[in-house]
């Protein structure tokens, strides 16, 4: 028997209302120590609260859902309370003093629900992605695998998967020699390369997915007053990065976030690239050619009164799209290749933006739909998964039935690690940490 868990799931701080939800097999318990009158299940009910000395703790709407029909699956209760700092302090301290109840971890009515079968792993992921999510994108593509998007695809694979087994299982149960037909193996081939191919159109979106999670990194890179910090406040049109005539000032980074058309955007500032004999700004200029190096797209600045030809040898390596941009043109004409700017006056400013938005949907946008591999874990799944059913499909001909059904099984266990239907206790246990406590 699980103990039973309650904590606030709204924000923090004064607000109009408050909603305290607890969960478990003793959740009634609530109900009778705030003495309130039973309640129909699902149908919303304005009751007092009352404390055990007969005083009114609050007048609330009270919800009951009744296990197995609730989020987690178990027996539970929503007060939507007042707001208030002191109402909600005085619910969680009664309810607190309920045997066996117990103030919620972080995720753990998620958890619940993932143990009890109300979700599963990738449903709870976008769950997490949804709470998570600052931009239309993410909203969209969270809701989406929230809905069962990336788990019914996924499971539609491992249904094919258990099928072909089938296929391979029956026939060896009737034949003696462990000889399978030629038409059973025509058709393991045929489903096999259909789901191949299904899977891999689904992996050809590539990290997608991800850049739309966590968001497109833009890397300001630059000589030390090029005028990386104004131009990231330009950007952010808010004050993030201290700017100063004096170079050097930005050793640490300093990001701000942007939302471009729905896509989230994580521009960095770093340190100027320069040789600097202070330790400080050396190290900052290290972790600024890092970041450069894993960076989606790297602004390369050049003042119009210092233009250099060429790319310094620190960025060519970089894999993202490197732009370069002139800047503070409105001290000098610009010259050179690039977008070219005033982050002062604003000039050219519209331009880098649009360029950054196009950037933005060509890196993180799959055509309209939103991606179905949202994580590396699932991009590693589903690569796992399709390397198996290639390798089953180069052997299916030539040798015996128990190295391809091994190699089938072994895909079907990869997809299964996406729904969390194998192996994946780890995943979790970091997943539910990450999640806000009363969700
Ligand atoms: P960083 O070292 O690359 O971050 O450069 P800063 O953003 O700190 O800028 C260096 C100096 O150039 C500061 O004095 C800024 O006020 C100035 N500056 C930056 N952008 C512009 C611009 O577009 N026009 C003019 N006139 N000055 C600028």
């Amino acid at each position: 028997m699980s103990d039973t868990i309650f904590a606030v799931a709204t924000g923090r701080g004064k607000s109009g209302l408050s909603v305290v939800r607890v969960s478990g097999p003793d959740a009634a318990a609530a109900l009778e120590s705030f003495q309130i009158r039973s309640l129909i299940p699902r149908r919303a009910s304005l009751r007092r609260l009352m404390a055990r000395d007969g005083g009114v703790i609050d007048e609330a709407v009270c919800l009951w859902f009744p296990a197995p029909a609730s989020f987690t699956g178990e027996d539970t209760l929503e007060f939507h309370c007042h707001g208030a700092l002191s109402v909600v302090s005085l619910m969680l301290e009664l309810l607190g003093q309920i045997p066996g109840f117990r103030l919620a971890q972080p995720g753990e009515f998620s958890r619940r629900a993932l143990d009890n079968g109300r979700l599963d792993l990738a449903s709870a992921e976008g769950l997490s992605d949804l709470i998570d999510s600052e931009t239309e994108q993410q909203r969209r593509q969270a809701i989406r695998q929230l809905m069962g998007g990336l788990s019914r695809e996924v499971d539609g694979w491992r249904a094919e998967l258990i099928g072909v087994l089938a296929l391979f299982e029956a026939e060896l149960d009737f034949s003696d020699e462990g000889d399978v037909d030629t038409g059973v193996l025509h058709e393991a081939g045929a489903r096999l390369t259909r789901l191949r191919d299904q899977m891999a159109s689904i992996l050809a979106a590539g990290i997608r997915g991800e850049r739309v999670r966590e968001g497109i990194i833009v890397v300001l890179a630059g000589a030390p007053n090029a005028g990386k910090s104004t131009l990231l406040n330009a950007l952010a049109q808010r004050d993030v990065a201290i700017v100063s005539p004096i170079p050097g000032t930005t050793r640490d980074i300093v990001e701000a976030r942007l939302d471009l058309g729905g896509y989230p955007v994580t521009v960095l500032d770093t340190a100027g690239l320069r040789t600097s004999s202070d330790i400080v700004e050396q190290e900052g200029v290290k972790r600024m050619l890092a970041r450069a190096a894993v960076a989606d797209i790297v602004l390369w600045l050049q003042r119009a009164d210092e233009l250099q030809a060429g790319l310094p040898a620190e960025l060519e390596d970089v894999t993202g799209i490197v732009i370069p941009v002139v800047t503070q043109i409105d001290r000098a004409p610009a010259g050179g290749d690039g977008i070219a700017i005033s982050a002062l006056t604003g000039e050219g400013m519209s331009q880098l933006f649009s360029v950054l938005g196009e950037l933005s949907t060509r890196l993180a946008g799959s055509g309209g739909e939103s991606a179905l591999l949202t994580r590396a874990r699932h991009r590693e799944a589903v690569a796992e998964a399709l390397e198996s059913i290639d390798r089953a499909l180069g052997i299916l001909h030539s040798t015996g039935t128990e190295l391809v059904v091994e190699e089938v099984r072994i895909a079907m266990r990869a997809v299964a690690r996406v729904t969390g239907h194998v192996g994946v206790e780890h995943v979790l246990d970091q997943l539910f940490s990450q999640f806000c406590i009363g969700k």
